[in-house]
């Protein structure tokens, strides 16, 4: 795969990079990452994968622009509130780095289409705020065997975690919890946003760059407030469903 002129002058930052270099970036044109929700993670994770020069981004979220997004999700434009979030973001993304395709899924990840949409992508990165659809792409991606980057946030602080395999996703969050926080009802501050959706989308240049040490079954936790950060391992669960026995 040769690079233009063009995209030489644009990747130079990586290129020089020892841990990126021609080869990571060569990697990164030929990954498919798949933005699993285009919201307070997904969008600048999906900023910063394009301008990275990815080679194939999926989006996926069934949600329009809504006003109260824009707080956090910079991807979009007041002009573009009522419009479909993976129609803003193609346009944002295409703008920022036409080097890259962007194909867009304007429907909700469900049971059924989940281990469809995440098989075709080589790296998911899931930015949802519900439960049931990350043990859903968990699953799916854990079938696949695609690695999963997980970004989620709330109030102050947020976390990261990676998953290859064992343990997964599930190991962590083994049930639904019944009173689960989302940013609507507990508020979050805007640029926590940009802070996780950051780091999730540096692990998955990590991850397809083979640079440096993945998060992988680790969870790194971030508090803003305080400002400080811990990385705690993730267990797994002998009796996981999905990745155990
Ligand atoms: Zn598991």
């Amino acid at each position: 795969m040769i690079f233009s002129e063009d995209e030489v002058e644009r990747y130079a930052r990586h290129l020089v990079l020892s841990e990126v270099g021609g080869p990571g970036q060569q990697a990164l044109k030929r990954a498919r990452v798949l933005i699993v929700g285009v919201g307070g993670v997904g969008t600048p994770a999906a900023l910063y994968l394009a301008a990275a020069g990815v080679g194939t981004l999926g989006l996926i979220d069934d949600d329009v622009v809504g006003l109260s997004n824009l707080q956090r999700q910079i991807a979009f434009s007041t002009a573009e509130v009522g419009r479909p979030k993976v129609a803003a973001a193609a346009d944002r993304l295409t703008g920022l780095n036409p080097h890259v395709v962007v194909e867009t899924h304007a429907e909700r990840l469900t049971e059924d289409n989940a281990a469809r949409r995440v098989g075709a992508y080589d790296v998911v990165l899931d930015g949802t705020d519900d439960f049931q659809t990350r043990l859903w792409v968990n699953a799916a991606c854990v079938a696949t065997g695609r690695p999963l980057v997980s970004g989620a946030l709330g109030r102050w602080s947020g976390q990261v975690g990676v998953f290859t395999g064992r343990p997964c996703y599930r190991c962590l969050v083994p049930e639904i919890p019944p009173d689960a926080e989302t940013c609507a009802r507990v508020g979050v501050v805007g640029a926590l946003a940009g802070v996780i959706g950051a780091m999730a989308t540096l692990e998955t240049i990590k991850l397809i760059a083979g640079a440096g040490d993945p998060l992988s079954g680790r969870l790194l936790l971030y508090d803003g407030l305080a400002g400080a950060a811990r990385t705690v391992r993730v267990a797994a669960d002998p009796t996981c469903p999905v990745c155990g026995g």
